[in-house]
């Protein structure tokens, strides 16, 4: 073909020179023709000029295989000048069919050249493979070819732009959202110098930088990447690199984004009063489009910042208590998780958590603001007694405090609140309770460190007001025990673990069993007893009592019948009945009902009241005994001796009998009786009680309180507690024996 191409010959006119601009890409031109004077006449009519500021680079293939192989591997050519007639007489269409189709460069440019007017291609040809421009070669004057190769660049850069901002735009929204999902103001930073980095294409190299908020008018680095890694958290007028405390801090004064020839700083405000500075190393100067695109992203960026300080001020207020802007509870425990770690040392520091005693009364009398005020002046008064402490409040009048030093807090602790308080100008004494854990006394996390601190100052509150007490690991395991029975015991009933025992009661002076003590047993599923003095106090801790309490009544009864069925219809039943039934609103409508359906008199049955329950409760008991008495239920003090009776309130107890507390019964045995016991036989007598021992196991205490006058006993001696099937034989045949009696 060349043979038949016109000579190209360029006019040497005058287009403008390229200045050899530093630092920007030249824009690429792949010249495609068989005729090495093409590419000559080409390179020379092209040569030194500059494109929109840019130079103009030629790349030369001589086929069009070549220049589909120079195209297929990563380039960046943005103009094919063409010839169209090369192997082929349809070489260069069909080149650009492979570049369109095959390669998918859809971005490049192309101009095609021919040497007859007659190789044009069809219309449908140009639209259908987007080509650019068709020139006969004789057409292409030096100017024409610059003027056609410079609307070609210009429509290449368009698109080029386009896409790239395109790409950008992507990449902002994805930054974005990605930036969005960050926890701390430290990440989100970070992320930012990284996506500030990936939209210009470097290494995330750079450091952040606020002013405002918690640093005020300090310019504190924030966030540092990269080989600048050492430099956070220092001020920016420490840093020791000149180039970039400038740039930041320019950026900060002049409020705007300041572009260096190898750097970029971009200014970031949110509405909160801070302002950001974020620097990045560019390696070249960021060109227009890039430019553009990190104004967007500053402005995206704003609101993520925005986002940061509104979930760090939730975060704030979710962790700090509002009254006294101390930690909170949650706060204290991520405190405590942080200590007791697998990365902790471990240390010698305490948890102490110390409760106001009787804060809600204090409340109820004196109303919310001076309870608030309470509240506050202790609060005070925490942080200035324990200075190197971590005080926080933990729940409405408790507070938990931190030690280092697990001594210091066993000393200090129990004294901090010795002076008065002054609140509203006058000085309240305090009483304040508290339970301590030393930290290697915990085994878990922050949770198990409070839980253990609770256990301790339960324990201290059951000891009175104001008492100190020091967790131990078998306090742990007492409660633990607890939680496990209590677990499962809510299901025995159902599983008919349980079941009722009846010990005789016999009247000294009738020498014959007149009564019976219902007592419960337990025996779990694997076969363990579980006596009642370790659950029957568990159960009375939860409503299980409520239910225990109902069904053993139903048992006795129901045994009382059978019993008559067999013979004893003159036995009473005595039942114990702890006073969290008696403070049961309907206790004596449910009593009631129980007597009714089981046909049981009143006079048989006999309510056993340990003397500490009475005497704990007393104001409102006695009348409930006086209801009780008037229907014809008798009323047993137990265990008496163990309890705080005093003569004073006794005297007000309605109740029918004294059970003297099986540990005097035992002290006995010395052969005559010990002035507790000597004392209440005749104080029950004098106050018209009948006077009963438990717990009599030999025939010397059984002699000793037949001569103190004691109207009955209850003891292994005489029968121990049976079931009932096992009693109703003992009770015939034989007709016990009591030898000493
Ligand atoms: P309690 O009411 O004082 O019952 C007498 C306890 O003394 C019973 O213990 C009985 O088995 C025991 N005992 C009787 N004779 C002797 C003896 O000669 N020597 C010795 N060492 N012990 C003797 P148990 O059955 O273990 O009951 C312990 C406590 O549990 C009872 O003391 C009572 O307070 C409570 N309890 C038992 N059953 C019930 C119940 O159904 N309801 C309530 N609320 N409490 C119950
Ligand atoms: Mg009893
Ligand atoms: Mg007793």
């Amino acid at each position: 073909m060349p043979a038949a191409d016109e000579p190209l010959v360029f006019l040497d006119d005058a287009l403008p020179k390229a200045e050899s601009p530093v630092g920007r890409p030249p824009w690429r031109l792949l010249v495609v023709d068989d005729d090495i004077d093409v590419h000559e006449a080409t390179r020379y009519a092209l040569r030194d000029i500059d494109v929109l500021g840019r130079p103009l680079v030629l790349e030369h293939a001589y086929s069009a295989e070549e220049a589909f192989q120079a195209l297929s591997r990563p380039n960046d050519i943005g103009v094919i000048l063409l010839d169209v007639v090369m192997e082929t007489d349809d070489a260069g269409l069909a080149l650009v069919d492979r570049i369109r189709t095959e390669l998918g460069l859809r971005q490049v440019r192309i101009i095609l050249r021919t040497g007859q007017p007659g190789q044009a291609p069809e219309i449908d040809v140009i639209r259908r493979y987007d080509i650019n421009d068709y020139r006969t070669k004789s057409e292409l004057t030096r100017t024409r070819l610059y003027t056609t190769v410079v609307a070609a660049i210009r429509a290449y850069d368009q698109l080029h732009r386009m896409d790239e901002s395109r790409k950008g735009l992507e990449k902002i929204v994805s930054a974005s959202n990605g930036l969005i999902a960050e926890q701390g103001l430290e990440t989100f930073s970070e992320g930012v110098i990284t996506q500030i980095a990936s939209l210009i294409g470097v290494p995330a190299e750079g450091v952040v930088c606020a002013r405002g908020g918690v640093s005020r008018d300090e310019v504190i680095v924030i966030a540092a990447a990269g080989r600048y890694g050492r430099m956070i958290h220092s001020r920016v007028s420490n840093i020791e690199a000149p180039r970039i405390a400038r740039a930041l801090l320019e950026c900060l004064e002049q409020r705007r984004n300041v572009v260096t020839a190898d750097s970029v700083t971009l200014y970031i405000e949110s509405q909160h009063g801070v302002a950001y500075a974020a620097f990045v190393d560019s390696e070249r100067p960021v060109d227009a489009i890039d430019c553009d695109l990190l104004q967007v992203f500053c402005s995206n960026i704003a609101r993520c910042a925005d986002n940061i300080h509104l979930v760090d001020e939730l975060k704030r207020q979710a962790y700090s208590d509002r009254l006294l802007g101390l930690p909170n509870r949650s706060a204290m425990l991520g405190e405590l998780d942080r200590h007791l770690g697998p990365s902790a040392t471990p240390a010698e520091a305490a948890l102490a958590v110390l409760d106001i005693d009787q804060f809600s009364s204090i409340n109820d009398m004196f109303g919310h603001r001076f309870g608030d005020a309470l509240l506050v002046a202790a609060a005070d008064r925490l942080r200035s007694h324990l200075p190197n402490c971590y005080v926080a409040r933990v729940s409405g009048g408790a507070f938990g405090v931190l030690c280092p030093q697990g001594a210091l807090a066993e000393a200090r602790i129990g004294a901090v609140f010795d002076a008065p308080l002054e609140v509203a100008g006058i000085d309240h004494a305090l009483s304040v309770s508290s339970g301590i854990v030393r930290l290697k006394d915990v085994q878990g996390d922050g949770g198990s460190c409070f839980q253990n601190a609770y256990i301790a100052l339960k324990r201290a509150k059951a000891q009175g007001a104001g008492h100190s007490v020091i967790y131990t690991p078998g306090m742990s395991d007492e409660a633990h025990n607890r939680s496990r029975i209590l677990g499962l015991l809510q299901g025995a009933t159902s599983r008919g673990e349980l079941f009722p025992v009846f010990q005789p009661q016999i009247d000294l002076a009738e020498r014959r069993v007149v009564g019976l003590e219902a007592l419960l047993r337990w025996r779990t599923a694997t076969g363990e007893l579980i006596p009642p003095g370790d659950f029957i106090p568990i159960a009375e801790r939860s409503a299980l009592i409520l239910t225990l309490g109902d069904w053993i009544l139903r048992q006795a009864l129901d045994a009382l019948r059978h019993l008559a069925r067999h013979g004893h219809a003159d036995l009473k039943m005595a039942v114990n009945v702890s006073v969290v039934q008696l403070h049961q609103p309907d206790f004596i409508e449910r009593l009631d009902a129980a007597l009714k359906e089981t046909g049981v008199e009143p006079g048989q049955l006999e309510l056993e009241i340990t003397e500490s329950a009475a005497a704990l409760g007393n104001v409102q008991l006695a009348p409930l005994l006086g209801l009780l008495r008037q229907r014809g239920v008798r009323i047993a003090i137990d265990d008496f001796g163990t309890g705080f009776s005093s003569l004073a309130y006794l005297d007000k107890l309605p109740a029918d009998c004294l059970k003297i507390d099986r540990s005097f019964i035992h002290q006995l045995d010395g052969g005559h009786g010990t002035p507790i016991t000597d004392l209440i036989v005749p104080l029950g007598h004098r106050l018209g009680m009948r006077v009963l021992a438990e717990g009599v196991e030999t025939e010397s205490q059984l002699r000793i309180l037949r001569q103190l006058g004691c109207d009955g006993v209850q003891g292994f001696l005489l029968g121990r507690p049976m079931p009932l099937d096992e009693l109703t034989g003992w009770l015939t045949c034989p007709a016990p024996a009591f030898p000493a009696c």
